[in-house]
């Protein structure tokens, strides 16, 4: 994607360095609201949206043109008269990045400080190697992708990062993750400030940030409940409850990967027995597609078993399924309902009017999602579940990036004296 010409600018610092978060007023920070959402208004439309006199809107607008956050660009069109001009948040003020951590692959995305994506990048990544690692990689593939703007690393004034973990929030670290327990407390912030100076580093849950992407780029643009889930290696939930995500006293809510399904069920990571991720994820579908293929019930996924070397891919399951293979379909219906059954629970708590399901699983299709709708309705309360929508984040894997995004901006426009984010 190429970055939009900017040769329009006019009477504002073109190249203005800022040391992260920008700083705003309260008034300030209504124009800043109104300029992400809509991208590009007049002054008269910030009066209305405000409810301030001209005077008052002038004396905010000039104020934020003179620090540079804000630029005039004369595009409006004129309903008789001159034309009104038009402001916008200053594309050229720096750089933001979200990465988005799973357990077996990390997309990176670079973009403007509207969020508009510049570049892009994906490749597998193993989270049970160490987080220097994984997190120095992250580095060197954020570092090419500056290069490609010819920009420096000290214009990175945002970085958002989601990990597949519990993440205790105000200090930007995981706590206890079952997947990669080398990573507890390692400090993320502090490992990516050494080359990005000027960034200010925000950490959060992998599917926090894919609900928080869903919102704000996806599907769920105006929905103020609802619940992303995402089914891969791990399961979990990120929750936005009146517009926001909902994170709970310590940041671990939405963690529905570790409610028991089975007290007699296999073990899990976390070190109990029967969670609904290990019945029902990805590992949990290898190991039953596994055993069809050995006991013979399944002649498609032991051929496939033969063909891989004695392994079994996810993938190689669906696959399966699509030829009719019923072992693998039972295999997928059976993850389908533990996972709706648990979801049933949460509809009836919480009562979303969506539910967005996403994840490497979530290419499963229907007969996955058949599963879940039927299990969610016969558990739910009949009213919780009139008028729930059920279905597949369209996003794939630009969800958890596109949240990165919009966690880090939302830090970078916070108000100076209040620690909570911006809508
Ligand atoms: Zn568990």
């Amino acid at each position: 994607m190429q970055k939009t010409s900017a040769s329009n600018l006019t009477g504002a610092k073109k190249n203005s360095r800022l040391t992260a978060p920008i700083m705003v007023n309260s008034a300030e920070v209504m124009i800043l609201r109104a300029l992400r959402r809509q991208g590009k208004i007049s002054r008269s439309e910030i009066s209305n949206i405000t409810g301030w006199s001209k005077a008052k809107a002038s004396q905010e607008i000039r104020s934020l043109v003179d620090k540079g956050y804000l630029v005039e660009i004369g595009e409006g069109i004129s309903k008789g008269g001159r034309k009104p001009g038009l402001l916008r948040i200053n594309d050229q003020l720096g750089y933001i990045a979200g990465i988005d951590i799973g357990a077996t692959s990390l997309d990176i995305a670079l973009a403007d400080v509207t969020g508009l994506v510049l570049q892009r990048c994906s490749e597998p990544t193993d989270v049970k190697l160490s987080p220097e690692s994984v997190f120095g990689r992250c580095g060197e593939l954020l570092l090419e992708l500056i290069r490609t703007q010819s920009a420096t690393p000290d214009q990175v004034l945002g970085i958002g990062v989601g990990v597949p973990g519990p993440v205790d929030f105000a200090r930007g670290v995981l706590v206890a993750p079952p997947l990669m327990p080398e990573w507890e407390n390692f400090p993320i912030r502090d490992f990516l400030k050494k080359t990005f100076i000027s960034a200010f580093v925000v950490v959060d849950n992998d599917v926090n940030i894919m609900a928080l992407g869903e919102q704000r780029a996806g599907d769920a643009a105006g929905i103020d409940h609802f619940i992303f889930v995402k089914i891969g290696t791990g399961i979990g939930a990120g929750i936005i409850s009146n517009g926001k995500i909902h994170r709970g006293s310590d940041g671990c809510a939405g963690d529905i990967g570790h409610i028991c399904v089975d007290k007699e069920g296999p073990l899990c990571s976390c070190g109990n027995q029967g969670c609904l991720e290990a019945m029902a994820a990805g590992p949990a579908i290898v190991s039953k597609a596994l055993e069809a293929a050995r006991n013979g019930t399944s002649p498609i996924l032991s051929q496939m078993r033969e063909s891989n070397g004695g392994l079994i891919r996810p993938e190689d399951v669906n696959a399966a399924c699509r030829e009719g293979d019923q072992a693998a379909l039972d295999i997928i219906r059976d993850s389908g309902q533990m996972i709706g059954d648990v979801l049933a629970g949460l509809v009836n708590f919480f009562n979303p009017s969506h539910i967005f399901i996403g994840g490497g699983i979530a290419n499963f299709g229907n007969h996955l999602l058949v599963a879940i709708r039927r299990a969610v309705l016969h558990r739910s309360l009949p009213l919780a579940t009139t008028h729930l929508s059920i279905k597949f984040s369209r996003m794939s894997s630009n969800a958890g990036v596109m949240g990165a995004i919009s966690l880090a901006l939302d830090y970078l426009f916070a108000l100076e004296d209040s620690p909570h984010f911006m809508n």
